[in-house]
């Protein structure tokens, strides 16, 4: 198959179950000069199930910058690639992105061969509003970043679908229980494998069900979208968006007095005092100069 200039195909396999295989993308990998696969044993393994002999090549997250050029020269040569995820989509949270890009930016022709996506099959499952909707992609792994991104959630007035790990699954439904305890969520598991699982419930119901069960397989979390009205903020800051009479009324409840409250409020969230006071200037209680 060797011509001017090759062609990338962004080549969806599926997400567990193989049947899900388009019958287009068959005959592309059958067809292809070569195959760029996340993990060649995998991809391997479903190759051999539909009977396809075409050479494979690794193209994962820690190669991806030696074997991009490698992979443009090839195309420039003529051959033509397709590039396939260890599952689903390429280019959908995994390296395939980066070399489709690199193909774009050569104008080479990249052609894609659509098919499973564990974000929108566990979108679809989990019964909540698709007109408008968020992929936020994997979940960060911890710590404030992880505290923000979530915050950021809460607030999301579209329905989200996230990536989470089985081994950092708890820890996500823990702070979604303390963060955000009635938001409506869908828990997509193993989705077309034998043990596909769709459990939908509040934040602790979750939490209460993988507790019991130990989360195994891979994870999907929908969110519901926050109706309007409510989850908003009127300041937005990361780590406590609550307006800001609220979390200076907070403070006072706690036994602060009223300086020291204007003065945590504005260090916390690293804005001036004035601000603090220019949001609390209606309340009695607080008006600048009183202590
Ligand atoms: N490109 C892929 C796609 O289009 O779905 C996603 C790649 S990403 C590296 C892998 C993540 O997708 C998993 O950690 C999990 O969150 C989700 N995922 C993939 N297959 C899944 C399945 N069968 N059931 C549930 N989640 C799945």
């Amino acid at each position: 198959m060797t011509q001017e200039i090759g062609k990338l195909f962004i080549c969806a396999t599926p997400i567990g179950n193989l049947e899900d295989i388009t019958l287009r993308a068959l005959r592309v990998l059958r067809e292809v000069d070569l195959i760029a696969a996340e993990d060649t044993r995998r991809t391997r393994q479903l190759l051999t199930h539909f009977d396809i002999h075409t050479a494979l090549i690794s193209y994962h997250q820690h190669n991806e910058l030696s074997r991009i050029p490698e992979l443009i020269q090839r195309l420039k040569a003529g051959h033509d690639i397709a590039v396939v995820s260890d599952a689903g989509t390429p280019g959908i949270s995994d390296p395939g992105q980066k070399l489709i890009q690199a193909a774009i930016e050569e104008n080479l022709p990249v052609v894609p061969i659509p098919g499973p996506s564990a974000v929108v099959t566990a979108l679809v499952a989990a019964g909540f509003d698709t007109d408008v909707f968020v992929f936020g992609g994997f979940i960060p792994r911890s710590g404030r970043r992880k505290r923000e991104f979530m915050d950021k959630v809460r607030r999301e007035h579209r329905t989200t679908v996230l990536y989470e790990s089985p081994h950092r699954l708890l820890n996500s439904l823990k702070l979604c229980t303390d963060i955000m305890p009635e938001r409506p969520m869908a828990i997509c598991r193993e989705l077309t494998k034998v043990h596909e699982e769709v459990v939908r419930g509040y934040p602790k119901a979750l939490l209460d069900h993988f507790q019991a069960t130990s989360p195994r397989g891979e994870f999907v979390l929908v969110l519901s979208a926050v109706e309007e009205g409510q989850g908003e903020m009127d300041v937005v800051n990361e780590c406590d968006d609550r307006p800001i009479d609220e979390a200076v009324l907070d403070l006072l409840a706690q036994g602060y007095n009223k300086k020291t409250a204007i003065k945590m409020v504005a260090e916390e969230r690293g804005i001036p005092k004035r601000e603090v006071y220019a949001a609390v200037i209606n309340i009695p209680a607080v008006r600048p100069g009183e202590s």
